[in-house]
């Protein structure tokens, strides 16, 4: 068996940046027909490609991601990887961060994958593929009190649709990312008013002395994309630079 995704089609949310634009154009690359979207439509447009279609699409949008499901070919793969990550511990937290967190993080995933599922239990194939983050039922880290909630919240779903799907030809798995180089981190950076200083205390927490890259956690997505892993299914897997040794 090789690493190859010819004949397959991919969805992929938040696809416009960091580690769901280098899923997207890793999947392209081992040849799946990707279905690109975001929220950011400029973003997207320097992905389109021969093997790249893209949507916008807000995942927060219950009819925009109907209307989507209802217009695109049924997925092979689905990549939720749409996420937002909330700076505080739980007194900084209120109802509406909380809130978005929850909606963000893990109820779109809900809505979005429970949309796909019917075209994949119909081919009896699938493989699901969300991104979690390390920060969650896996490891605990400052200021991330809603954020980590809701990425744990992520690998229990995962584990309930594939202990669900199991028989019907479906896995459904789980990245834990560490710290990986994307706009949004850079983002996180400057709002601490001193970028150097947050990027060396970010670095510090990772044994391995650098933050990841978005194409190294793209690889695990095509692993998991594809018939290599076909005996793998309901696990979480960290890679986090060592972060949680
Ligand atoms: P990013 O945060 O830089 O980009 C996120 C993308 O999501 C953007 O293109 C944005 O337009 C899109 N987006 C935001 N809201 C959206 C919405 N409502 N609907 C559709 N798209 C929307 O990318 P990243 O840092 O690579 O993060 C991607 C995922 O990886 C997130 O779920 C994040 O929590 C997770 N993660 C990231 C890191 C990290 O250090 N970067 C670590 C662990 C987990």
């Amino acid at each position: 068996m090789t690493l190859e995704l010819n004949g397959k089609t991919a969805l992929i949310t938040a696809a416009a940046n960091g580690i769901g634009r280098a899923s997207a154009e890793a999947l392209a690359a081992r040849g799946a027909a990707v279905i690109a979207t975001d929220i950011n439509a400029e973003g997207l447009a320097s992905l389109a490609s021969d093997q790249i279609t893209t949507h916008q699409l807000d995942v927060l949008d219950a009819e925009a991601v109907e209307a989507l499901i209802a217009e695109i070919p049924p997925a092979d793969i689905l990549v939720n990887c749409a996420g937002w990550v909330h700076d505080g511990t739980i007194l900084d937290c209120d109802d509406a961060v909380w809130d978005r967190s929850f909606d963000l993080n893990a109820k779109a995933l809900f809505r979005l994958t429970k949309a796909v599922l019917p075209g994949m239990l119909e081919k009896r194939a699938g493989s699901i593929i969300n991104i979690a983050s390390i920060v969650s039922s896996e490891k605990g880290a400052p200021r991330r009190f809603a954020y980590g909630a809701s990425k744990a919240a992520i690998i229990g779903m995962t584990k309930a649709i594939a202990a669900d799907f199991v028989k019907d030809g479906i896995r459904c798995n789980a990245i834990c990312p560490g710290t990986v180089q994307s706009p949004s981190l850079e983002d996180r950076l400057h709002a601490t008013g001193d970028f150097d200083k947050a990027l060396a205390a970010f670095k510090s927490r990772q044994p391995m002395g650098r933050l990841g890259r978005p194409e190294e956690i793209a690889e695990m997505v095509c692993y998991l994309a594809g018939d290599l892993a076909a005996f793998t299914t309901g696990q979480a897997f960290a890679v986090d630079g060592g972060w949680s040794i």
